[in-house]
This record gives structure tokens, sequence and C-alpha cells, in this order.
């Protein structure tokens, strides 16, 4: 029979027991001390001595996408540091899951006020759209990703997701404004004019006498 190069036939084992104890040993020896064991052995000790691909967690952690899903933020406005939420209630209504919860009222100065606002991260299955959706980015998904819990409903509220005034950095990840978020925005014919270097006086004026 012809075989590949790298395949050896072994000797079938109702010969061998008829083999003597002397050709047995000779045989074992030779299958033992084989280039096998070297082939095996450089493998071994080259995964030694590579770089490592483990950490050391929970002490290390592994990097995250800036897109990474995880817990919920909300978010407050850098200037003011009010909260952005402005309570439309889009999240709520797009929640595929059926997990978030806002309570609203009237102020005394007669706007919504967010009395509460909470996500059951049970249920929640870290699709995105309540942060694609928001008109005011406020609900982005943070970096947070250790949310194990021994209820199977467990829920994240207004004061735990509400972004602490201290830390007030623009967010970059999921949920957050897009990088060339610019030169994605429908152009008015004016900014074609800027662009193609037409002065702008030139340019058809809009009609105010309706
Ligand atoms: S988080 Fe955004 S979408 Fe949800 S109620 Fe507030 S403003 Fe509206
Ligand atoms: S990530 Fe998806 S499932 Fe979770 S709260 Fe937002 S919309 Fe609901």
């Amino acid at each position: 029979m012809k075989l590949h190069n790298d395949y050896r036939l072994l000797t079938p084992r109702i010969n061998r027991d008829k083999q003597s104890f002397l050709a047995r040993v000779i045989i074992t020896l030779k299958t033992t001390f084989s280039l096998d064991l070297f082939s095996g052995l450089k493998t071994a000790l080259g995964a030694f001595f590579s770089s490592k691909v483990t950490i050391h967690y929970p002490l290390e952690s592994a990097p995250l996408s800036p897109r990474y899903r995880a817990i919920h933020k909300l978010q407050r406005l850098l200037e003011s540091e009010n909260e952005r939420c402005i309570g439309c209630g889009l999240c709520e209504k797009i929640c595929t899951s059926n997990c978030i919860r806002i309570i609203t009222d009237k102020g005394d100065d007669g706007r919504k006020k967010i009395l509460n606002y909470s996500i059951n991260f049970g249920r929640c299955i870290y699709c995105g759209l309540c942060a694609e959706v928001c008109p005011e980015l406020a609900i982005v998904h943070g970096d947070l990703v250790e949310n194990a819990s021994t209820q199977r409903a467990f829920f994240g509220f207004k004061p735990q997701l509400l972004e602490h005034k201290s830390s007030l950095l623009e967010f970059g990840g999921f949920g957050s404004i897009s990088m060339n978020a610019d030169e994605r925005v429908k152009k008015v014919p004016l900014s074609y004019c800027k662009d193609s270097q037409i002065p702008l006086e030139s340019a058809p004026q809009e009609n105010t006498n309706v």
C-alpha cells in the first residue's frame, strides 16, 4: 500500500503477540526515542517560551473595544453638569426586552423631572438600541463589564447609573457621537457653495415673502 511520507504502518497487535520479548523491547525503544518525541518537545518548549496569552483576572483585565456594550451610564452635560436625559421615553419604548422603566413628574419650575430611571439587567440583552435611539446622547454603554448577580432580576437605578460630576468627560464609547459625524450630516445647499468655493452672496436666498 502506498502511504504519505508522514504516515507509518504500525505492526498489527496480533503479530506483536507472536514476537519475542527482545523484539518487542526493541520496537518499544525505537518508538519511544524516535523523532516524534523531539517534535512534541519542540512544540511544548515553543509554547513555554512564547509570549503569554492569558491574563491574571481579576487583577488584570483584557482591553475592551471602544464600541463594547457594557453596563449603561446616564450622562451629564459637560458645561452645566445637568442631567442629559429629558425623559422622552424613546429608550423605554424601543427596548426589545422591556426592561427600562422611567418615572417622570412635573417639577416646580413646570419642566419634566426624571424621578427614577431603572434597568433590569437580568432581562437586558445589551442590544444597544436604547443608546442608539437616545436623542440627547444621555444613555450610553459604559465600560463596566462585571455584572454577575445571584438574582435573576437585578436592577440598576438612577443614582448608580448617573455619571458622577467629578468624572465628567465626553464619552467615546457605544452611544456617543461617532468621530466622523460631521461628514455624515446631511448637507444643506449652502454647504455645497462653501465646499465648491462659490461666493455665498451668489447662492439663492431664502424666500421671505411667504
Ligand atoms: S435616556 Fe435618552 S431616550 Fe431615554 S428617556 Fe432619556 S433622553 Fe429619552
Ligand atoms: S441594551 Fe437593549 S435590552 Fe438592554 S436596556 Fe437597552 S434596549 Fe433594552
